[in-house]
């Protein structure tokens, strides 16, 4: 299976893909944590990245495509991934196409976890509260990340839709009736 998952911040998304991978035994590929890591290593690119993700902002999407070119050359992705957080703008979109098809595959499942705006600033509130010890979970960067979000991943969204390539998945509810719904589409 070749996954996609899809959604705002504050949708469950992380928790969800976590759980799909396993139970599908497949790699959870998420960019955050992939940038989130660098960052606390250190290492050059952890260093180019770290002020843009504090800002809410996306890191650009050349350095985005080689960072998901080169994890997805490596062989446990060859069975299969799940990818959590890419692709979040239209350009990184049609280079996962490209990646793919240069590979002669393509991708099994889209799925868009589904969830009303009013409910996503108030989710990633709590979270900063319950302490998640991501320093982009204040009020005001979440805000900025769900702006974000609208502008330029919304039409990843669109262009899988109008692909017919889209399942889309019911966020709300328990993260329990969540996974039963993805796992039903899955099936
Ligand atoms: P969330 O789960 O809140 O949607 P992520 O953990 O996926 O957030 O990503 C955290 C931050 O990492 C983003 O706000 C962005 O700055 C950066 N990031 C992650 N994936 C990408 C990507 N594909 N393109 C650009 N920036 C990204």
């Amino acid at each position: 299976m070749r996954i996609v998952l899809l959604g705002p911040p504050g949708a469950g998304k992380g928790t969800q893909a976590v759980m799909l991978a396993a139970a599908n035994k497949i790699p959870h590929i998420s960019t955050g944590e992939m940038l989130r890591q660098a960052v606390q290593e250190g290492s050059a690119l952890g260093k180019q990245v770290k002020a843009v993700l504090d800002r809410g902002d996306l890191v650009s999407d050349e350095v985005m495509i080689a960072l998901l070119r080169e994890r997805m050359s490596k062989q446990d992705c060859a069975p299969g991934f799940l990818l959590d957080g890419f692709p979040r703008t239209l350009p990184q979109a049609q280079a996962l196409d490209r990646m793919l098809k240069e590979l002669s595959k393509e991708l099994t499942h889209v799925i868009e976890i589904a969830v009303p705006e009013r409910v996503l600033i108030d989710r990633i509130k709590s979270r900063g509260a319950s302490g998640s010890g991501r320093s982009d979970d204040t009020e005001e960067v979440a805000s900025k990340r769900l702006k974000v979000f609208w502008e330029l991943t919304a039409p990843v969204i669109a262009y899988y839709r109008e692909a017919k390539r889209l399942i889309e998945v019911d966020g709300l509810g328990t993260i329990e009736e969540v996974a039963s719904r993805i796992h039903a589409v899955l099936s």
